[in-house]
């Protein structure tokens, strides 16, 4: 086989979301723990120790309530915030091994090790992992591949590893490790590719790795034998390092009860605007066109079913949190309607772009606009520094009704000194 001179490694952290509870809270560490999605919904994180007692990925949690109760299971609803800060800390610490790096997802990143000699990968790997874990406290693994494809297969096997770390580029067994590696289980491999591969009899990496090229060329599309080459050591997939810039931005929710009144559905889109308006700055990004949407749920009640958005343009460009709220309520009580019972309430920002010096016009000192991006920025530093929401508009209200389930939230925030773990001595 003729290897490319290319070296990758996709480090993953393990178990992220539940890896990031346990950071703030030792006495879990040994303990089936579980990490719901909004609204307390389905499973979205387990531990090793949940994943041996049978709880699957995506289950919804009354099906697995039982198992939770007869085994003490810790379950935790999600504080994405504290994943987002401790993604950014695992990241940069991650950056200074390799330059060139692809963030693929919160908790995983490509790395490219390309000038790293083939006999000290096995060594780099475990500093990497090493080094994130003094750091930030996240258990990784990690897989060294020729491709990006291969990368994740190593990566795959890696995570059953005690050492964490496994070395395609190195070994000589990796027609073994691929034969362990079910078909639907390979990067790139989705439902419906696992079925017609399945149906002839390809179900393992490593029978996809075998099939003859003219096969997979005649049967599947340019995805399919992009997976298949790299499977071979062909690089077929290069290394995206740089962060595009989003171009929308939405939050939404689905409340935890039904709502029905303005001001509560007002509340509501106030906190998603500021929260929008937060993100944006943070990326130095301004908006164009702002939509607000509400809706019932489609599944009560089909009868009185009721869904609207509404968009506008904004005259000039901005990230002014007050200037979005204006807005987005002015939207807002043009597509109420009195008598439903809302279940989820939202709002997009699109046509975002980055801030640019020259965007001020003739209107801006009459918009006060030096003086708000001020204020704009004292709020955004008195978050960071005391606490997500120390700052906020009283418009979005204090008692949040309507904000969605979340009885197992673990309340860690990371830009809290209160929130700071004390040492007694
Ligand atoms: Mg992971």
């Amino acid at each position: 086989m003729l290897y490319s001179k290319k070296k990758f490694a996709l480090v993953d952290c393990n178990s992220f979301y539940v890896s990031c509870e346990r950071l703030f809270n030792p006495s879990i560490l040994k303990k089936p723990v579980v990490v719901l999605s909004n609204n307390d919904g389905c499973v979205i994180s387990r531990s090793a120790e949940a994943k041996n007692l049978g709880i699957k990925m995506g289950e919804p949690y009354f099906k697995v309530a039982k198992i939770v109760k007869k085994n003490d299971v810790k379950i935790f609803s999600t504080n994405f915030a504290l994943y987002g800060d401790i993604s950014r800390r695992v990241m940069k610490t991650l950056k200074q091994f390799s330059p060139q790096m692809e963030v693929y997802s919160i908790d995983e990143a490509f790395l490219d090790l390309s000038s790293i000699k083939n006999e000290n990968l096995l060594e780099h790997a475990y500093k990497i992992r090493k080094t994130i874990l003094k750091w930030t406290g996240i258990p990784t693994s990690i897989g060294i591949a020729t491709t990006k494809t291969l990368s994740k297969a190593a990566n795959y096997i890696a995570k059953k590893e005690k050492s964490g770390v496994i070395d395609f580029i190195n070994s000589k067994q990796v027609d073994n490790f691929l034969l362990e590696i079910e078909i639907n289980n390979v990067w790139g491999v989705g439902r419906q590719l696992t079925k017609f591969y399945i149906k002839n009899g390809i179900n393992t990496a490593y029978d996809l790795k075998k099939i003859h090229n003219s096969w997979i060329k005649k049967n599947t599309n340019v995805f399919g034998s992009r997976t298949a080459m790299e499977l071979r050591g062909f690089p077929c997939i290069s290394l995206e390092p740089h962060e595009e810039k989003r171009k929308n931005c939405c939050v939404s929710r689905s409340f935890g009860k039904k709502v029905t009144k303005l001001e509560e559905l007002s509340e509501a889109i106030t906190a998603h605007s500021l929260n929008a308006a937060e993100k944006i700055r943070l990326d130095k990004q301004t908006v164009k066109k702002i939509t607000v949407f509400i809706r019932t749920s489609p599944f009560v009640d089909k009868k009185n079913y009721y869904a609207n958005s509404k968009s506008i343009d904004l005259a000039i460009k901005t990230n002014d949190s007050i200037e979005l709220i204006k807005q987005a309520l002015f939207i807002l009580k043009n597509i109420y309607r009195k008598g439903y019972k809302y279940q989820k309430a939202g709002i997009i920002l699109s046509g975002l772009e980055d801030v640019n010096s020259y965007d001020k016009n003739l209107f801006s000192k009459i918009r006060n606009e030096i003086k708000r991006e001020k204020l704009m920025k004292a709020i955004d530093y008195a978050n960071a520094r005391y606490g997500r929401n120390s700052l906020s508009i009283a418009q979005a209200g204090l008692k949040k009704i309507w904000s969605g389930k979340k009885q197992h939230y673990s309340k860690i925030d990371t830009a809290s000194f209160r929130l700071l773990p004390t040492v007694r001595i």
